[in-house]
């Protein structure tokens, strides 16, 4: 698997910064994977520099971001060959106050990644998590430095689909109810959220409390009242299934979002579209039967 890696500036800048926390909290898992990690310029340097991914020879450096490294993550995005070229996802560690984070190419990665249903990583907590859901899904044991990304009782949970992708949060809510279930609290934006609470009261759902709390609609600010759950540490984990094909009335509630999500690295964990939630799903299951094999 060939992962593009990039970090903002901040994340790179010193010692603990989030990039090396990241390698060092999964470096066994990089080296399990058998990664490939096309790291731009600075990204790589850092690296390096930090002594990290030592004889690594999955480590591959790309040009910097202002050479076009950022560009050539955005093609490889795009690029669905089997070419050397071609990638399987991104993670770009953000911070929301460096305004690269709002550069074009930034803005494209995001969007490709969304068009191509492949994952874009964003945060700490969703690489971690990562590496986790791909192990599993190779069929290795759960690492128990990822239990705290399990233990949904104690997590919040947001679900927002575009109008395009309702019919697809239909369908990954249907497939994973039980897992969606186990989360101490499901929030969503107003629609999405009647959606599936009409699929709970088929399903079986008979609590007094609705399956999912409601907010607002995302143009009527929805998106923004998510973010600051986010913000209040009660959403841990989002699965937000954009349309990448129209332009939004409101754009910056769903950058807020974004931001609100980069702004808590350490504890959010952000997934784009249906085909890494539903990978994220899958291995949560399974995680648990290799775990408790029955
Ligand atoms: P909705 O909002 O669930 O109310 O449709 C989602 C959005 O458009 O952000």
């Amino acid at each position: 698997m060939r992962l593009g890696l990039a970090a903002s500036h901040l994340h790179r800048s010193t010692p603990d910064a989030a990039l090396f926390r990241w390698i060092r909290s999964c470096e066994t898992g990089i080296r399990e994977l058998d990664l490939e990690l096309c790291a731009v310029g600075g990204t790589y340097d850092a690296i390096v520099r930090e002594g990290l991914l030592k004889h690594y020879p999955g480590l591959v450096r790309y040009p910097s971001g202002h050479n076009g490294g950022l560009v050539k993550l955005v093609a490889g995005i795009a690029d669905s060959s089997p070419s050397r070229e071609a990638l399987d996802g991104i993670i770009y560690l953000v911070n929301p106050v460096d305004g690269s984070s709002l550069f074009p190419e930034s803005i494209a990665l995001r969007r490709q990644c969304v068009v191509h249903q492949k994952p874009f990583v964003s945060t700490v907590a969703s690489a971690q998590d990562w590496i986790e859901t791909e192990r599993i899904a190779m069929g290795m044991r759960g690492n128990p430095n990822a239990d705290r990304f399990h233990a949904f009782s104690e997590q919040g949970i947001a679900l927002i689909a575009h109008d395009a992708m309702k019919a697809s949060m239909l369908e990954f809510a249907t497939t994973h109810f039980n897992l969606l279930c186990r989360f101490a609290l499901r929030i969503a934006t107003s629609t999405t959220g009647d959606i599936l609470n009409e699929l709970a009261t088929r399903l079986g759902w008979s609590h007094e409390t609705p399956w999912v709390t409601c907010y607002e609609s995302g143009p009527m600010g929805g998106d923004a009242q998510i973010a600051n759950r986010i913000f209040e540490r009660s959403c841990q984990r989002v699965v937000f299934l954009e349309n990448p094909h129209v332009a939004h009335q409101h754009e910056a509630d769903i950058q807020l979002l974004e931001r609100a999500v980069a702004a808590t690295t350490y504890e959010t964990v952000c997934i784009t579209s249906a085909k890494p939630a539903f990978r994220w799903a899958e291995s949560a299951c399974l995680r648990v039967q290799l775990r408790d094999p029955t």
